[in-house]
This record gives structure tokens, sequence and C-alpha cells, in this order.
């Protein structure tokens, strides 16, 4: 393929924005190379600036669950687009996507939107903390919950992408207060809650890891969770930015049958415009202002263009009974066919797989936590990656990520995407 005109949009963006990225695993560093620079997105494809075209398992790391451009979120964005961009007021169509979630997500009363997974994040430790009146909390080694400082130590995602999970920039005085623990390893959380009693706020999980690869929980691991921090006072936080409508409709806590105390939600909430929220009882969520006393607030918080988005993308989900099942049905077609290619050339991997999220991890043991994970072949991936990529199929750029399935993906994508693999040569 040729990358002429993305080469020179590049060079260009470089000069003018850091890294020529306005988000960092879009560099293509880990991976090596020149980032493609898109034009347009429709369905299951993408369209690059040489007009080469690629079936995406990215979806925009996400949100895209029901392809890209759908028509019926495209008319809804555009009828919308006639009545205002953003009031700065209230509108109905806050009360409409939040009474759609509260009445079919379990364990939520009450739903605050932002405009990011790190706002959701982040807001909902605040609320923790003021809620609990303790300052630590317990995070896991891999998992990201957006670039917060008290999020960006041994971080997932970017971080670990770049081999810089701490950032320079966050002060020992935040950085004290998150507590690690390894993924699945319901030992060390019983540590930390027994070497510091009484002071810690909250553990923040992705239930379903995607920031270290797509990592799923074992051994009970979530109810488990949940136990200690019914036992210590503590509030349990799924950040389902990435599981939130895409397990299930209820997310992983339907799933998994497990209660978080506090949800936060990003991606398919806003149907691909920037949406994050945070949700849970009526108990806590009253402390938020203007109600309680934690404070939080947005200029764009509800803006009325992404709740039209996220609401036509959530009742177009909620309209077709068979629409989780459809997309993980791809999703293990996928895995289960991915996996006999790469066994038929003796290629050691392990496929992770949850509902529509997958990482297919150059590793011969299993891979449950983020050091197992940094030990599969990074660099074989890399060389997996630029051979989908060269025949026109998007992966995520590094090993350290979760496929998307969207519900835009069919046969005829899996075919040409299973095509492509058979050709794939280890070197
Ligand atoms: N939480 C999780 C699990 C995520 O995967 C992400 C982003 O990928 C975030 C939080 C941060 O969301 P955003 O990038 O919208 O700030």
């Amino acid at each position: 393929m040729l990358y002429q005109r993305s080469s020179a949009l590049f060079d260009e963006a470089y000069q003018y924005i850091p890294g020529g990225v306005n988000s960092p695993v879009r560099a293509f560093k880990s991976v090596g190379g020149v980032p493609i620079f898109m034009k347009s997105a429709r369905g299951a494809y993408m369209t690059d600036a040489d007009d080469n075209i690629y079936i995406d398992y990215i979806n925009s790391w996400g949100p895209a669950i029901l392809g890209h451009t759908h028509p019926e979120v495209l008319e809804a964005i555009k009828k919308q687009a006639e009545n205002g961009f953003s009031y700065g007021t209230p509108s109905e169509l806050e009360t409409a996507i939040a009474k759609l979630i509260v009445e079919n997500v379990p364990n939520v009363d009450q739903i605050r939107m932002v405009s990011s997974g790190t706002e959701a994040c982040m807001s909902a430790i605040r609320l923790a903390r003021g809620f609990t009146g303790r300052d630590k909390f317990i995070k896991f080694e891999g998992c990201y919950h957006g670039h917060s400082d008290s999020f960006l130590i041994k971080a997932g995602s970017g971080a670990a992408t770049f081999g810089n999970p701490n950032s320079p920039g966050v002060t020992a005085g935040t950085a004290k207060d998150t507590l690690l623990a390894r993924y699945n390893d319901i030992e060390q959380v019983e540590d930390l809650f027994r070497h510091n009693a009484g002071e810690i706020a909250a553990i923040i999980v992705e239930p379903v890891a995607g920031n270290m690869g797509c990592v799923l929980p074992e051994n009970n691991f979530l109810q488990n969770l949940r136990k200690l921090c019914d036992e210590n006072g503590a509030l349990l936080i799924f950040d389902e930015v990435m599981t939130g409508f895409r397990m299930a409709f209820g997310g992983a806590q339907e799933v998994y049958s497990v209660k978080a105390d506090l949800v936060t939600y990003g991606k398919v909430i806003g149907g691909g415009l920037p949406v994050g929220a945070f949700a849970g009882r009526n108990e806590i969520m009253d402390h938020l202002a203007p109600k309680g006393a934690v404070y939080q607030a947005g200029t764009l918080s509800g803006n009325p263009l992404a709740m039209r988005a996220g609401l036509t993308t959530l009742e177009l989900i909620r309209k077709d009974e068979n629409f989780y099942q459809n997309i993980n049905k791809t999703t293990e077609t996928l895995d289960f066919e991915i996996g006999k290619i790469l066994n038929s050339k003796n290629i050691e991997h392990r496929i992770n797989r949850k509902g529509s999220m997958m990482s297919v991890f150059f590793h011969i043991n299993s891979v449950s936590n983020f050091d197992e994970a940094a030990n599969a072949n990074h660099s074989l991936f890399n060389n997996f990656f630029h051979f989908l990529l060269e025949n026109g199929i998007y992966l995520p750029p590094s090993g350290y990520e979760t496929w998307f399935i969207s519900d835009a993906i069919k046969e005829k994508e899996i075919d040409r995407t299973l095509e492509v693999i058979r050709k794939f040569e280890y070197s």
C-alpha cells in the first residue's frame, strides 16, 4: 500500500502537534512506522488519506459498536444540529438518556454526564473519597482509568505501550494515595486492606481489562473484590468505560452478577461523540454538587449533540434483541478461526476474549495480569500488525490493547481477515 499522503500529513502534523498526534497510542510508536491518517469511516471500513481501505477492529477504541457512521445516528445528529450545538442549560435529552440507563442498568439510581472516560473515573474517585472520608484507593497494574494524575501509576494502554507507566509530573504526594495490586491477585488486595485499615475509600477496576490487552477476571476475582469492599467499608468502582453497553446493556455488572457501588462509562455511551458518565445509588450520588458537597462540573457536560448520538446508539442496541448475541458470536468465530490458523503455523499464542473484546497474545502461557501480558512476544505482534495493515486490516497498534468488534463486521469481513492471516509468516 502507498502511504504518501499520510506520511506528508504526519510530517506536517509533527510540526504543530506534540508527536504529531492528539493521543499517544495513535502514533504507532510501539509498532513502528508512520500513523495512518484517516479521512472517512463507514460501517466496518475506514478510508485513509491515500484512499486505502481497511476493515476496522479498533472502532475508535470502542465507541463505534454499531460500526462507523450508522445512518440513523448520523440522521439524529444532523437533526439535533439544526436545533443548536450546545445550550449550557439543562435539556430534555439529558433526562431521556439518564432514564434509559437507570431503567436498564443494575444498581444505578442516578447518572452524571461528563465529556470523557478520564473525567468519569477521576470524578468517581473524588466522590468515593468524599463519601467515605478516606484518601487512598486501590488500582490494578495494567489497568487504565484515564490520564488523571492519580491513575498514572503502573497504568496500562498508551502508558504501558511506551514503557512509561508512571508519568513524570505526578507528584509523590498524589502517588502515595494510589495503592497497587496485581490483577487477579486477591491476596495482594487483602494485604493492602490489612496494612491500610480504615484508610481505603475505594477499589477501581476494569471488570474485564482491555488496557493490557484483553484480560479476564479469574477465580471469582470481582466477587471477592465486592466482599473485601463490604468487609472494609470501601466502595467498589467498576470502570466500565470499555465494557459498559458492550458486554451487555448492563455491562460487566450484569454479565458477572456483581454489584458495583459506582460505575464509570465512556466510549459506547456517546455513540462516537465525546461523552463519559459516572453512576451509582442515590445514597452516594446525592453527595454530588449541587445537591451535595462533592464538586464536579463541565461546560459541555450533557452536550445535546453528544446526548443525541449516545441516546440513538443505545436505543438502537436496545431495539435489537439479538445484538449482543450477534457481536459476541462474530468475536467467538474470529477467536476460534484465528486460533486454528496460528496453530496450523505452530505460532505460540493465547487469545483472550470476552463478549466483543479480544486480544491475540503471542505467548505460550495464559495471560491473566500485566506481567504476563508484558512477557508476550510484542515484536511478533508488531510484525503481525504491519502485515495485516498492509493487507487492509486495521488492528490496534499495540499488543497492550484490545480489539473492539462492531456489529458492522459480518461474514465477508471475517473471511477477508482470515484470508490475510492465513498468509502471515512468522519472521
Ligand atoms: N477507563 C478505561 C477502562 C479506558 O479504556 C479509558 C480509555 O481508553 C478511560 C478510562 C479513559 O477514557 P477517555 O480516553 O475517554 O478519557
